[in-house]
């Protein structure tokens, strides 16, 4: 037999460096990043003696145990109880699993979607995530856009009217639960109210709550959009507010939609449902510490702070007469479009004259403080210039 070691091989002293320059850029660029939705201030050092684990949740997190006994499906569950009962879904009556993020939840749900309704057309507004005409795409299900209004939330009116040019294909509508840009809801209650105005009784809602979904339930009067309504399926992002090193997310679904695709997989002694093969099995692992360890809770104080943050950055714009908006249950601001310079050092994401902020728990007043401060040399060189 012939000797493997892979102690025997180093990495070179110059890919050491390598990684060494990433780490020290990673360390400068957490703390200039306003412009999106990630939650850094975490800690998950529990967790480091797991990454000696090839962690796989295969299959489905409520199917038997399968073979590979390296999973963390009693976890996944844990997690998935969690987030059913704050959407209030009945015990029993749901499935879901953890994915790898927003999107791909997104996907599933309406996968789901289209196995329940296979002539269906997809109905989503222009603000919706630009990931919506993708899945459309791959799924092979047409779709409409439907125009918003100008705070971003989707147009009723325009929904019911394109909803009426397709009267014997059922809708398979998708409601964004914070918008990326401006951070608008639409409304399922005025959804709800269009369909059944329209005697429309064969329909599939669902709700893409990637940032939005970990905001709302924690936010006094915020609109509703959980399983008291008649939607079927919510998708929200693991690595957005709650915070991952992983991108990640989580799926909920009602039951009967899941069980229409399910498969029986000898080589994986268990049954599938999901659309990856193999699955992420740490991610779970980082989800079910911040659950367990902030409760509601945790959250509500964690969201009540960025609310906070927000109104004070939102009076320091006010004051350097800078153009900013905010809706009412988002933690995004959108400001006017400052020079490329500032865009790029604080990492905002940005839409034709707009940019946003996006107030996040690892962001302090400092770094508002600090940005506000950019925005307003900024504001005198044009002034000077002008002049
Ligand atoms: C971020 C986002 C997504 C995508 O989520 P990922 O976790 O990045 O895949 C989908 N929809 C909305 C509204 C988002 O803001």
């Amino acid at each position: 037999m012939s000797a493997f070691n892979p102690d025997d091989f180093q990495l070179s002293r110059e890919h050491s460096q390598r990684l060494d320059h990433l780490h020290d850029a990673f360390i400068s660029g957490v703390e200039r990043h306003l412009g999106f939705p990630a939650n850094i201030l975490y800690d998950y050092t529990d967790l480091h003696r797991f990454f000696n684990f090839t962690i796989n949740n295969v299959g489905d997190p409520f199917a038997d145990e399968g073979i590979y006994e390296i999973n963390t499906h009693a976890f996944e569950r844990e997690v998935l109880a969690f987030f059913a009962d704050l959407y209030h879904a009945s015990e029993g009556a749901y499935g879901g699993h953890i994915t790898n993020g927003g999107t791909e939840g997104n996907m599933y749900a309406l996968y789901l979607a289209r196995e329940a309704l296979p002539d269906g057309i997809m109905y989503f507004s222009h603000d919706a995530h630009y990931s919506m005409p993708k899945i459309a795409k791959v799924l092979g299900v047409p779709y409409r856009l439907i125009r918003s209004q100008a705070n971003g939330e989707m147009d009723y009116t325009d929904l019911e009217k394109q909803l009426g040019e397709h009267p014997d294909r059922p809708p398979i509508i998708v409601a964004t639960i914070g918008t990326t840009m401006k951070g608008a809801v639409d409304r399922i209650e005025e959804i709800v109210e269009v369909l059944k105005c329209n005697a429309i009784e064969n329909f599939y809602i669902h709700c893409d709550g990637a940032l939005g979904g970990m905001v709302l339930p924690f936010v006094e009067h915020a609109p509703l959009f959980d399983f008291q309504l008649p939607i079927s399926s919510i998708s929200v992002s693991g690595h957005k507010m709650i915070g991952s090193p992983i991108p990640c997310g989580v799926v909920i679904v009602r039951k009967e939609h899941v069980a229409r695709v399910q498969r029986e997989i000898e080589l994986i002694g268990s049954h599938d449902t999901t659309l990856s093969g193999s699955r992420n099995g740490h991610s779970v692992l980082f989800l079910w510490c911040a659950v367990q360890r902030f409760g509601i809770d945790g959250f509500k104080q964690m969201i009540a702070r960025c609310f906070d943050l927000k109104k004070y950055t939102l009076k320091k714009l006010k004051e350097t007469s800078w153009d900013a908006y905010s809706g009412d249950y988002s933690v995004i601001i959108m400001i006017k479009r400052p020079s490329d310079r500032l865009v790029r050092k604080w990492q905002l994401a940005i839409e034709k004259d707009s940019a946003h902020l996006v107030i996040m728990p690892n962001i302090t007043k400092e770094h508002i403080d600090a940005f506000i401060e950019d925005l307003r040399q900024e504001k005198t060189r044009l002034i000077k210039k002008k002049k």
